[in-house]
């Protein structure tokens, strides 16, 4: 489960804005921003289209229903108007037989007749003939007569007509209209003229809503108003106040928004003419009056619209501010954020140059002691584990302190980086470099395939270090190492160790030869004389008594109590220091000389022997080594007796090593030498065990007593399966034998432990002692409780 405190949210997204391309904030201002201007924008045109809609609607209403009013009332006025036409066809019986009938009969008519209030006939000269009720025309009204008696021609008679209304009080309402009178055989007689009641018709529709403003006009044919009405009551028709009277299109109906009157407001009039009759109703109403319960409402919606948009802008802002703040707070905190990382980054900085400064040396850019330390010390704990080899080797340049003195510092450091920069190159990057302090290098060789691979690396030092350098501040110089090498973890299992070793065999080194490599174990170096050399020397140094014994002691797994020790030969050689049986053991057996050196030694072991006990020491068996050639030496088993009886020892205080390939080269005689041997009392062992062929049943023939298991299968113990199975059975069979075993060369306690598990009698190897000199044997015969080295 994973928590995110707010600070790391904080942190989180500081980061983020950190690395986004935009101004993130200005992004977010904008965004916020436009997302408000969207949705305002978008209620804003949804809200007034629909608004403009609503008032499409009110307006198409209110024309809808000014035609359907127009229309009845054009309707009405046409069935009056039919009626009038119907009296003038009665009327027309004037000029046929009874003008009597006819005037009764109208006066009948004109009696149930509420739009129709007078009536006259007129003949063609314009003389009345007969008048429902007096009445005194006016000088327009004559000229209208005239001319519409005047108008007809023929058998065409004129149209209905509306002559011009009286001026007369009482009469203003009345419209006299002109209708044509003809006798029996047609054409024009006369005039009926029927004043129409406007007032008595519209009234009939004042009580319609037509709105405060609204007006219903009644036009005739050439647009002259005779009549308007509206809710306040009725109006006399004046034509000189009208701007828009009829449709200048001539259509018989429609509606058409425009002013009516003169310096009034705009109106939506619809229309209504007759057609066949001179009249055109028309109703109006102001478009201010019928919007304006529309206008209300939409006055109240923008009201509220305008509050949203205010409140949304506010609240837009609000948020816009609070985004600000944040943004000055994230600011800071990035900002410090940064700063934080920045010092962080210094330090780490400074950390590093310090532990540079306290691990490199600042001469050469090596490793200094400490950081040498450090990583070779890692180094050798995965050593351990590991097959290869590893050596250390301890470097100084001859004659340095001379350079340094004579030809100055300066030369010295140029000398000292030319050297280090020799050593980075030759050598490779898994080996760590590091210089002590003044002209001491200390190197550790890591992972070689073969312990002899050292040489060569050794060899390869020495020669390029060798190499002139030229030009140190105008000096040409040249130098040699000297090289001390330890090997691990032969020659110490720890770094102080394998240090300290390495130290001792540089001083060697130095001591010897100039410009040279030393190993710590002496065994391993091999720069001799030429063999031929030895060889000649061999039976004189004999004779000089060059050669001396060291001694190894064995030591019993269980307590490492010491409980003997193995003879080992050494050549003190007057001009080429201590030289090692492996270079002139074999020379002395290929000439035979070998045979003079054996007794030696068994004389020597003898001698020694006798020294320890005329000292009153404690007296441990001490084992020599039998080559071959000593093996086929028939007189052998007689000269040991005779040596152990001339210094008066037990036959059990010497033992003889033999190998394998010894024994094989001349069987029956080795056998009956190593018979007489056991015989005598005198303890065999089979060196080397392992590398030969011969099985454990074949040796179960031989007479020994002891294996010694090679300490090739000794090395590997650890990390060779194979090796270690070799061992673990060959100690499991030795014990059926009957057989005591020793481990040879063992260097490490892991390898102690594991021989101990297994069941090794005795162990021999560095790791307890390297074989001694003969005075250092005494301390260790009076402590044989051995602590190991
Ligand atoms: P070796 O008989 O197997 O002797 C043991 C060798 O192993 C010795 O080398 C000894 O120094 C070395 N050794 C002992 N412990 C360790 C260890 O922990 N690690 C390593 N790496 N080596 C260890 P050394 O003295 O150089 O002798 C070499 C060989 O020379 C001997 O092998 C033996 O075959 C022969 N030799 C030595 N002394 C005599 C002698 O007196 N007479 C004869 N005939 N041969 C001798
Ligand atoms: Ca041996
Ligand atoms: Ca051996």
């Amino acid at each position: 489960m994973s928590s995110s405190t707010p600070s790391e949210i904080t942190r989180a997204m500081t980061r983020a804005f950190a690395k986004s391309r935009w101004n993130p904030w200005l992004v977010l201002h904008a965004g916020l921003f436009i997302l408000a201007g969207l949705l305002l924008a978008s209620m804003w045109s949804v809200s007034l289209a629909r608004l403009q809609h609503e008032r499409t609607l009110v307006i198409d209403h209110a024309r809808v229903s000014q035609q359907n009013l127009a229309g009845i009332i054009a309707e009405n006025l046409r069935q009056v108007l039919d009626r009038g036409v119907l009296y003038s066809s009665v009327a027309d019986g004037w000029f046929h037989a009874s003008p009597r009938t006819g005037e009764a009969n109208l006066a009948n008519l004109l009696a149930g007749d509420r739009t129709y209030n007078r009536m006259a006939i007129f003949n063609l000269q314009g003389h009345e003939l007969f008048a429902s009720s007096p009445h005194v025309m006016d000088t327009d009204q004559q000229a209208a007569l005239h001319d519409f008696l005047s108008s007809g021609a023929g058998n065409t008679l004129p149209a209905l007509r509306v002559a011009p209304l009286s001026r007369a009080y009482g009469e203003a309402w009345h419209a006299p209209l002109l209708l044509p009178l003809s006798g029996p055989e047609g054409g024009l007689r006369g005039a009926l003229m029927l004043h129409l009641d406007l007032g008595y018709l519209l009234r009939l529709y004042q009580d319609i809503d037509i709105g405060a403003n609204g007006v219903i006009q009644i036009f005739e044919e050439h647009g002259i108003e005779l009549a308007r009405a509206r809710r306040s009551g009725l109006e006399m028709g004046d034509s000189s106040k009208i701007v828009n009277p009829l449709p200048k299109d001539g259509s018989l109906s429609g509606t058409r928004s425009a002013p009516l009157f003169k310096a009034m407001s705009t109106y939506l009039i619809s229309h209504h003419s007759l057609g066949d009759y001179p009249f055109t109703v028309t109703v109006n109403q102001p478009v201010e009056d019928i919007l304006a319960e529309y206008r209300a409402r939409r006055d109240k919606d923008i009201m509220l619209m305008s509050l949203l948009t205010a409140i949304a802008l506010l609240l837009t802002v609000g948020v816009g501010v609070m985004v600000s703040r944040q943004r000055l707070y994230f600011e800071t905190v990035a900002r410090s954020e940064k700063e934080k990382k920045l010092l962080i980054e210094q330090l780490e900085d400074e950390k590093r140059r310090a532990y540079e400064l306290a691990s490199r040396d600042h001469l050469t850019g090596l490793a200094n002691r400490r950081m040498f330390m450090q990583l070779a010390a890692s180094h050798l704990a995965r050593a351990r584990r590991s097959r290869q080899h590893y050596a250390l080797m301890f470097l100084d340049l001859d004659r340095f302190k001379s350079i340094n003195d004579t030809l100055g510092h300066k030369v010295g450091d140029l000398l000292l980086r030319i050297v280090a920069q020799r050593l980075r190159e030759t050598l490779r990057e898994s080996d760590v470099i590091a210089r002590f302090g003044g002209d001491e290098f200390v190197i550790l060789v890591t992972g070689l395939e073969h312990e002899t691979d050292v040489v060569g690396i050794a060899e390869k030092l020495v020669e390029i270090i060798r190499k002139p350098c030229l030009d140190l501040d105008g000096h040409d110089v040249q130098v040699g190492p000297s090289i001390g090498v330890a090997l691990f973890p032969r020659d110490g299992q720890d770094l102080d160790t394998l240090i300290r070793h390495a130290d001792i065999a540089m001083y060697q080194s130095k001591k010897l030869s100039r410009g040279s490599f030393t190993f710590f174990d002496q065994s391993l170096n091999t720069h001799l004389p030429h063999a031929f050399d030895l060889e000649q020397r061999l039976p004189k140094a004999i004779e000089d008594g060059e050669f001396v014994l060291h001694f190894q002691p064995k030591v019993e797994t269980e307590g490492f109590r010491t409980v003997g020790f193995e003879a080992l030969i050494r050549w003190q050689h007057p001009e080429h220091g201590l030289i090692f049986p492996n270079d002139f053991i074999p020379l002395a057996e290929g000439n035979g000389q070998i045979l003079a050196l054996g007794q030696w030694i068994i004389e020597a072991a003898c001698r020694e022997l006798a020294a320890w006990r005329a000292d009153g020491l404690p007296l441990l068996p001490i084992a020599v080594n039998i080559s071959a050639r000593q093996l086929r030496d028939t007189g052998l088993p007689a000269y040991i007796t005779e040596r152990l009886a001339a210094h008066n020892l037990e036959p059990r205080l010497l033992q003889v090593e033999v190998t394998e390939s010894s024994l094989v080269e001349n069987i029956e005689i080795a056998r009956g030498i190593l018979d007489e041997l056991v015989a005598a009392g005198i303890g065999v062992a089979l060196d080397d065990f392992g590398n030969g062929f011969s099985s454990l049943g074949y040796i179960k023939t031989l007479p020994i007593d002891t294996i010694k298991i090679d300490r090739g299968f000794i090395r590997d113990i650890q990390n060779s399966p194979d090796d270690a199975i070799i061992v673990e059975s060959t100690i499991i069979l030795a014990h059926k034998l009957g057989l005591r075993v020793v481990a040879e060369g063992v260097e490490t306690s892991d390898q102690v432990v594991y021989l101990k598990n297994a069941g090794c009698d005795l162990l021999q190897g560095y790791y307890f002692s390297r074989p001694i000199p003969r005075e250092q044997v005494r301390g260790m015969l009076l402590h044989p409780m051995k602590e190991p080295s």
